[in-house]
């Protein structure tokens, strides 16, 4: 599963940063058009990281909304998946602005 695989690199970030102190609260950046499941990571994390630092500390996902720029109109525009065509000249190809995001924002440490 591509949320497991995710999941165990978060896990390996916070636990590079936290050396050997508890995580408490970890902040997530997922991207609108990341293709990764919100639930599936909450589902994962819990699982993954029982025995490690970050057992029992809250995980926060934030949702960063996809927007591509249309090189037509030269517009940024609002993407609900990655092969949207632009809403105001239908043109396809957008260059993703952002949504792709996949990282460790915050942590926090006992
Ligand atoms: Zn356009």
């Amino acid at each position: 599963m591509h949320e497991m695989s995710i999941t165990m690199s978060v896990i390996e970030i916070c636990e590079g940063h936290a050396q050997g102190r508890r995580v408490t609260d970890v902040v997530l950046e997922i991207g609108a058009l990341s293709g990764v499941v919100p639930d599936s990571i909450e589902f994962c994390f819990e699982a993954c990281s029982k025995g490690t630092l970050l057992e029992g500390a809250r995980l926060q996902i934030e949702i960063i909304p996809g927007i591509g720029n249309c090189v037509a109109c030269a517009k940024h525009q609002p993407m609900s998946s990655l092969f949207d065509p632009c809403p105001d000249c239908g043109a396809f190809g957008l260059e993703i602005v952002s949504g792709q995001e996949q990282r460790v924002r915050e942590l926090e440490l006992e």
